[in-house]
């Protein structure tokens, strides 16, 4: 395996994360890397000869993505330190730079006269992606693409520097997220007014970003020769084998099969809460009149009660989130200055996942490191896959293996919330089922965002009200002007950092829920599956990928019908009056 000079190589062989040197990247060297092998390439006298600069172009790729993820994972870390924030900025404006010169090397792949025999080699679903791929860039949108990194880090920044004065303590946006759970209703009330408020005063800047957003977008689909940028942004997905229209009739699915089921859970719940004055805004988030369940224990509590679990549950999954944890790569505590949300972070070259979370003493934790353990497991399964597009799936499948975890652990629960185990397992079971409708709005809005670029903000803000009625129609925000008023979305990152992209997620839970009714049956059947599917990784589209791992695709036939209904069935099988206590 050849390495390039100048370039930070990485290998396994760290002991902690943090103690991996993040170098600026050296762009000049990664270029020049890149156009050694693109020469190569187009000179290469034999299938064999081919091959191998195709295998050198894998280790570049890793190192570059490795360096570059570290960068991102360090600046999100602490997004108020200069270094890695001005790290971060270099990132941004680079990326694009190489991204050009890979995709010089991608041409010369395409139409290598060794083709036939480099597919054989690695597979055509390699040179598929690469052609779809070729829909998304042109070297005139460079400048466009640098712009959205740039909008994309100013809604980042504006996000994480929010500091909250509650009861004189500084806290973050995703700090105050315990408050918005607690059992007082006062606490609730104060706290969620305080973080709308943050979104209400910074309404026509987080307005402006996003409009900008949307016009170098629909700029990018024009340029690139789409209408708008719907196509361009299924084809950056990845999507292969699916189109809007789809997306449009599966969104029908959820309204028929799975909003009534979401109405009857908030019905049941506000009539466990009981208030004499109805159910406001900021009490959904309270599912239990009792208080929610909570972690039975602390921060290292939850770490060693995963490590006790995932012995329990299997040698692999074991062996893997130990090596995890003792290399430093759970980085789980809520701080402030800390970037928001939750992720994983694969490092190819390291060969090890990295999970940022933001844990703040509530149930998420537990089902945030389940979630991105999911993904790590995939990560490291899938991560033997030579060539790196192969070792994880699309977008409307990654996150599949990631919540399914969250399913497959139910037996362990009592580990983490002892005797208010069902009473977790109720809640998470019923948000998986109301989150489903929050994700179909979210594409919905996107969706006729992008379709109708010249909306003004308060257009896009009443559309955005117009629809939650329809697919939210608990939700009243009498007594808050900025919600009434369509700003909902405002906090939803995702909306501007990855575009049309969160449909998947309630593609995913439909697949999660279908592995969690097969584990009631069988559980080892059920995890034998999973192993299964997350080897596989992306070696296969979303439609024959679900099919040969034996999953029925939740956008087909009677999917949504069936999965609503059985898990209909298990919900009857809880009396959450009783839980409540
Ligand atoms: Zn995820």
């Amino acid at each position: 395996m050849r390495t390039f000079s100048g370039i930070q190589h990485f290998d396994e062989h760290f002991g902690l994360l943090k103690d991996v040197p993040v170098e600026k990247p050296d762009v000049a060297k990664i270029v020049a890397a890149y156009g050694e092998l693109t020469k190569a390439l187009s000179e290469a006298k034999s299938p064999e000869e081919a091959a191998s600069v195709v295998r050198d172009s894998f280790v570049l790729s890793d190192d570059v993505s490795t360096a570059f993820n570290l960068v991102y994972i360090r600046h999100e870390m602490d997004t108020k330190d200069e270094y890695y924030r001005s790290l971060s900025d270099f990132v941004d404006e680079n990326g694009p730079k190489i991204q050009e010169a890979s995709n010089a090397f991608d041409q010369v792949l395409l139409a290598s006269p060794f083709r036939k025999e480099l597919e054989s080699t690695f597979g055509s679903l390699l040179f598929e992606e690469i052609e779809l791929s070729n829909k998304t860039f042109s070297p005139a949108i460079v400048e466009d693409l640098v712009e959205e990194n740039k909008l994309s880090s100013e809604y980042v920044n504006l996000i994480s520097s929010a500091l909250i004065t509650y009861k004189g303590t500084n806290y973050s946006l995703s700090q105050m997220g315990k408050f918005l759970d607690d059992p007082d209703r006062e606490v609730r009330r104060e706290a969620s007014s305080l973080v709308w408020g943050y979104y209400a005063n910074h309404d026509e800047e987080i307005g402006r970003i996003y409009d900008r957003m949307i016009q170098v977008r629909t700029r990018m689909a024009k340029k690139l020769g789409y209408p708008n940028y719907l196509g361009l942004g299924y084809a950056r997905m990845g999507r292969l084998d699916w189109t809007a229209e789809d997306a449009k009739s599966y969104r029908q699915k959820i309204l028929e099969y799975i909003v009534p089921v979401a109405n009857r859970i908030h019905e049941a719940q506000k009539k466990r809460l009981g208030y004499p004055d109805g159910m406001h805004y900021y009490d959904w988030a309270m599912f239990y009149k009792s208080g929610n369940p909570v972690p039975q224990g602390g921060m290292p509590e939850l770490v060693d009660d995963a490590r006790k679990m995932y012995a329990d549950m299997s040698p692999i999954a074991s062996q893997y989130f130990n090596q995890m944890a003792d290399h430093g790569c759970l980085d789980l505590m809520a701080r402030p200055g800390k970037a928001g949300g939750g992720f994983m972070c694969w490092l190819s070259g390291l060969k090890t996942s990295f999970i940022f979370a933001n844990s703040n003493g509530t149930s998420e934790d537990v089902d945030t490191l389940t979630h991105e353990f999911g993904h790590s497991l995939q990560g490291f399964l899938g991560g033997v896959q030579e060539v790196p597009n192969y070792r994880s799936p699309g977008a409307e499948c990654c996150e599949m293996h990631s919540m399914s975890m969250e399913f497959l652990t139910y037996p362990w629960m009592e580990q983490f919330f002892g005797k208010a185990a069902d009473k977790y397992r109720y809640q998470h079971l019923c948000d998986a089922i109301t989150f489903l409708p929050y994700g179909d709005i979210i594409d919905d809005f996107q969706t006729y965002c992008y379709e109708n670029p010249n909306l003004t903000h308060q257009e896009r803000k009443a559309y955005w009200r117009k629809i939650e009625k329809l697919y939210l129609p608990h939700l009243d925000y009498e007594d808050n002007a900025f919600l009434a008023s369509g700003g909902f979305w405002e906090h939803q990152h995702h909306v501007f950092e990855n575009p049309l992209y969160y449909l998947d997620y309630t593609i995913a839970y439909i697949v999660a829920l279908e592995f969690f009714l097969e584990s009631r049956k069988d559980w080892k059947a059920a995890f034998r599956k999973y192993v299964s599917f997350c080897e596989l990784g992306g070696t296969l589209p979303f439609r024959k990928l679900l099919s040969k791992a034996g999953l029925a695709n939740p956008m087909d036939g009677d999917t949504l019908a069936r999965v609503s209904q059985g898990v209909q069935d298990v919900l009857s099988e809880f009396d959450p009056d009783k839980l409540d206590v």
